[in-house]
C-alpha cells in the first residue's frame, strides 16, 4: 500500500488556506498547501507601484474594520500596521444624466482601516512563516477519493503533469462554488449538498476594479474626500486609495456594469473611466501616472459563470450543517463563504479557517486513538 504523502493536504493558498496552514504547522502537523494559481493570495492581490515600496494598488480587498478581531490580531502578529481610510472632505454625487453635486458632507467608508503597504503584505508575511516545501504553486486539485480505510487520494495537475497524493485529511480552503465546479468526489457528494454549495455566491467574484495613480491626491486640495457615488458610470463607487502618508495619490472605483457588459465595452472602458474621473475631479485626473482595470470575473480560480452577475447585497452566509457528514471521511471545508458569522469578508476567511482546523484536529485525534485501540 502507498504510504501517506502528507497528514493534511490544504487546497487553496488564499487567506483562509494560508491561515490554516500556519495554524496547523504551529501545532506540528505535516502538511502540503496546494495552490492552482502561480501566486498565493487568491482574492487578495496588491500590485506595487513602480519604484515605491510603501505604495500598492489593492486590486482585491482594501479594508478591514475595527470590529474584525481576528484580522486586527493577525495584522498585529505579522508586524503590520493599519491606518484609517481617508474620509475628510465632501462626497461627489453623479446622477443618471451625469449631473454632478460636490456639496455632500458624507464619507461612506469612514471608520474602515487600510493596511500599510497593501493587503498583499498579509500574504507575504504568512508565506514567510511557512516552512520551505509546504506551499506548492501551480498545483490544481481536480479529484478527491476516499480509499477504503487508507486515507484520501488527492489528484490534480501541475502544468501538463498529473499527480496523486495520499493524505489522512483534506482541507478545502476555496469558495464552495469552485469546490463543486472544479473538483470531483469519489464517492460523489449528495446531489442536494452539491446544489446547496453551488448556490453559495462567491463574494465580489463578479466585480472589477479600476485604479488610477497620480503624483499626489490633488482632490484633497479641492476639499473632496475622493468618495463618489455615481448613477452615470462607468464607475459606480470611487474611493481614495492613496498610501499613508500620501506619497502618491491613488483613486479606485468599482465598475458598475456586469461582466457581460464590461466585455462589450472592451478596451473603451478604460477611457470611459478616465473621462468620468476628469468630469468629477477636473483636468488633473485625465492623465494618471498609471491606470488599470482588474476584472475578477475573468479569473477562473475565483469566479464561475454564475458569479458573472455581481451581487447587489451581501448574502446571508453560514456553515451548512450537512457538510459535517462529509467531514467524517476526513474532508473539511474552510474558505470565507463558509464562515458562521463574517462570511465573504477577510475576517470570515480567518473564522472559517480557525473553525475547520479545530474540527480537523479533533478528527485526526480520533483517528490516532482508534489506531491505538485496534493495534
Ligand atoms: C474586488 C474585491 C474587493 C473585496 N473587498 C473586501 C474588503 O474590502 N474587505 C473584506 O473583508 N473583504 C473583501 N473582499 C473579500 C475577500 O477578498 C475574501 O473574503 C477573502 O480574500 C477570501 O479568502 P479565501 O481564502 O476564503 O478565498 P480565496 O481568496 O478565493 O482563495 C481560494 C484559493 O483557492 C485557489 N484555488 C481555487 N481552485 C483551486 C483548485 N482546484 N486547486 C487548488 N487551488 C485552488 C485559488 O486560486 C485561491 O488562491 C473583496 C474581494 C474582492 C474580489
Amino acid at each position: 500500500m502507498k504510504s501517506i504523502d502528507a497528514d493534511i493536504v490544504i487546497v487553496g493558498a488564499g487567506l483562509s488556506g494560508l491561515a490554516a496552514a500556519t495554524e496547523l504547522n504551529a501545532q506540528g502537523h505535516d502538511l502540503l498547501l496546494l495552490e492552482a494559481r502561480e501566486r498565493p493570495g487568491g482574492r487578495i492581490l496588491s500590485r506595487h507601484v513602480a519604484g515605491l515600496d510603501d505604495a500598492a494598488l489593492d486590486l482585491g480587498p482594501s479594508w478591514v474594520w475595527p470590529e474584525n478581531d481576528r484580522m486586527i490580531k493577525l495584522i498585529d502578529e505579522l508586524g503590520l500596521r493599519t491606518f484609517p481610510q481617508f474620509a475628510e472632505g465632501r462626497l461627489v454625487f453623479e446622477d443618471q444624466r451625469g449631473l454632478i453635486r460636490r456639496d455632500l458632507e458624507l464619507a461612506t467608508m469612514a471608520g474602515a482601516l487600510r493596511i500599510e503597504g497593501g493587503v498583499g503584505k498579509l500574504i507575504d508575511r504568512l508565506c514567510d512563516k511557512l516552512p520551505e516545501g509546504n506551499l506548492h504553486l501551480g498545483n490544481k486539485i481536480e479529484g478527491i477519493a476516499t480509499s477504503a480505510g487508507a486515507g484520501l487520494i488527492v489528484t490534480g495537475s501541475a502544468g501538463d503533469k498529473e499527480f496523486s497524493l495520499l493524505a489522512n485529511a483534506v482541507l478545502l480552503a476555496l469558495p464552495p462554488r469552485l469546490v463543486v465546479e472544479s473538483i470531483s468526489f469519489e464517492p460523489r457528494l449528495a446531489e442536494a449538498l452539491t446544489d446547496k454549495l453551488a448556490a453559495i455566491p462567491t463574494w465580489m467574484a463578479g466585480h472589477a476594479k479600476f485604479v488610477a495613480v497620480y503624483e499626489k491626491p490633488f482632490w484633497r486640495e479641492l476639499g473632496l474626500s475622493g468618495d463618489v457615488i455615481s448613477h452615470f458610470g462607468p464607475l459606480a463607487e470611487i474611493h481614495d486609495a492613496s498610501p499613508n502618508p500620501p506619497t502618491l495619490g491613488i483613486l479606485f472605483g468599482f465598475i458598475g456594469y456586469d461582466a457581460e457588459a464590461r466585455g462589450q465595452f472592451g478596451e473603451k472602458l478604460h477611457q470611459l473611466a478616465l473621462e468620468q474621473l476628469e468630469r468629477i475631479f477636473g483636468y488633473k485626473a485625465a492623465n494618471p501616472l498609471e491606470a488599470m482595470i482588474w476584472d475578477w470575473s475573468k479569473e477562473r480560480e475565483t469566479a464561475t459563470q454564475r458569479d458573472h452577475a455581481p451581487l447587489t447585497q451581501h448574502p446571508h452566509y453560514g456553515f451548512p450543517a450537512s457538510l459535517l457528514q462529509i467531514e467524517g471521511n476526513g474532508i473539511f471545508f474552510a474558505g470565507s463563504e463558509l464562515a458562521a458569522t463574517s462570511g465573504g469578508f477577510l475576517e470570515g476567511a480567518l473564522e472559517a479557517a480557525g473553525a475547520a482546523c479545530h474540527r480537523l484536529e479533533a478528527f485526526l485525534e480520533r483517528q490516532k486513538a482508534s489506531a491505538v485501540t485496534s493495534s
